[in-house]
């Protein structure tokens, strides 16, 4: 097979198996049991943590482990519940605020167009979805699939608590000026704080398909608020973190047992813990010789597929190649070539399951016949510089063949 479709998935690599599998088995115990084996697992864990922490310049302690990047991007979210509940307990936790009752944060909602919440219309549904709970304004994006940073600061306001912005879009691969964001709303803050008003203001963004590609650190990005996910930097699926800024405040997702700071309660997933350190320490490793490695299969998918418009022309990981053929429906090349054991997508993998049109592709203004057309490409460790060359030339030949199709 050739799969070109890790956006969607990646494999756990063996490393990572055999990192995870004593924490299965033998290392089984709950880290929050009293006796020494379950210490020793607990400080593991907490040892894990702090690997993936490192990846991105950040600290064990900064960090929410979540079960994947779904659940770390609504946690992000809860900044605006913390806020709204009113006036925070000095309590042990930095971050939790789960003494204030989601109903009082709910009577504490502010007038409407107070634009609350602000989020970059191209973002996975994990993120849109949960804006449009807290009644959240998109952000605009220019042809090119950047933000658009006039309509940015037209939409901050004096209530504005969250913007979510993702480092890379997992459509088209579109990196976002993250520090450049992170300017203006110094500038915002500084202007705040001159006037007295008190509304915090976070920066948030969700670098789940930045990780494997780029090199992260959050003091750089200027961001308060990461989400990161396991799953596609070669790790288990359903484990993800949140970075969390020191002088953030959230409100739990979860409540029991009071894990991760109180924010996330639930026995602690140390196998995927253990293994998500060791993916994103093989990522780290070989972040510069994969890009490298990508950029050229990209050029070699841009130079033998023929009669295509590139979609992602500037700003793009190098593993994603998203063409357009106007004339065709993407969804039969995907059929197609799924007969040759070739996997592509037309988008995210969720939206094409539920066969709906792409947000993405329709805020960078595609037609209806484009964004039909549209097929996604994402390289990755399970590719070789052959199966680049034979899917180059599996594609050509089924976009002959539907044309042939459609000419009768
Ligand atoms: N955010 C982005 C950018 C993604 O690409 C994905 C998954 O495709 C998610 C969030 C959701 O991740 P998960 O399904 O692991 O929670």
């Amino acid at each position: 097979m050739i799969y070109l479709d890790h956006a969607a998935a990646t494999p756990v690599s063996c490393k990572v198996l055999n990192a995870m599998e004593p924490y299965f088995t033998d290392q089984f115990f709950n880290p929050s049991a009293a006796y020494l084996p379950a210490k020793k697992v607990s400080a593991e864990y907490e040892a894990a943590k702090g690997v993936i922490a490192h990846a991105i310049g950040a600290k064990a302690n900064d960090l929410v482990i979540t079960a994947g990047a779904t659940e770390a991007n609504n946690l992000a979210f809860t900044t605006v519940l913390a806020f709204r509940s009113g006036p925070r307990p000095s309590g042990p936790s930095p971050w939790a605020d789960g003494a204030n009752s989601r109903a009082a944060a709910l009577r504490n909602a502010p007038s409407r167009n107070a634009n609350t919440v602000l989020y970059l219309e191209t973002e996975h549904d994990s993120v849109r979805k949960v804006a449009e709970q807290y009644g959240g304004a998109p952000i605009k994006v220019l042809p090119s699939g950047l933000i658009d940073m006039e309509d940015l600061k037209a939409k901050i306001t004096d209530e504005t608590v969250l913007i979510s912005v993702a480092l890379a879009n997992n459509e088209i691969g579109v990196i976002q000026p993250l520090s450049e964001i992170a300017g203006v709303i110094r500038e915002i803050k500084f202007n705040r704080l001159k006037r007295g008003v008190k509304t915090p203001l976070y920066l948030h963004s969700d670098a789940s398909q930045a990780l494997n590609l780029l090199d992260i650190s959050v003091a750089r990005l200027g961001v308060d608020l990461l989400t990161l996910n396991a799953a596609k930097v070669y790790g288990p699926k359903g484990v993800g973190a949140l970075y969390v800024s020191h002088d953030v405040k959230l409100s739990p997702v979860s409540y029991g047992g009071g894990q991760e700071k109180g924010l996330r309660a639930g026995t602690e997933n140390v196998p995927g813990v253990i293994g998500f350190a060791a993916a994103i320490s093989e990522a780290k490793k070989h972040l510069n010789g994969n890009r490298k490695k990508y950029a050229t299969w990209r050029k070699i998918l841009l130079s033998e597929i023929k009669d295509y418009e590139l979609v992602n022309k500037k700003h793009s990981l190098d593993n994603f190649v998203v063409l357009c053929f106007n004339d065709i429906d993407a969804e039969r090349l995907i059929y197609l070539l799924e007969d040759k054991e070739v996997y592509v997508s037309t988008g995210a993998a969720c939206a094409a399951s539920k066969g709906q049109k792409s947000h993405v592709l329709t805020a960078l203004g595609l037609s209806d016949s484009e964004i039909a057309g549209s097929l996604r490409l994402t390289l990755g460790e399970t590719n070789t510089e052959e199966q680049i060359h034979e899917a180059a030339r599996l594609i050509n030949g089924a976009i002959t063949a539907e044309r042939e199709r459609i000419n009768g």
